[in-house]
């Protein structure tokens, strides 16, 4: 009985490990998609990125205002 409850309780916290994992890791995806959607005017050739954080015409980052 004592055993099949340790048994019990690993199970449980292994499910909630994988399931705060699985959490984390679609925040953090949100989080990027989140940047990479974001529309900017490059500072240094005007150019208007509408996907990314890298101008595609003078390959400048992304400035941060
Ligand atoms: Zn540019």
């Amino acid at each position: 009985m004592g055993l099949s409850l340790y048994i019990i309780a690993f199970v449980i916290f292994i499910f909630i490990a994988v399931v705060a994992i699985i959490a984390q890791s679609n925040n953090s995806e949100k989080y990027y998609s989140d940047l990479d959607i974001d529309e900017w005017d490059c500072h240094e050739c005007g150019y208007h990125v509408q996907v990314g954080n890298i101008c595609i015409y003078c390959n400048t980052k992304k400035h941060k205002n």
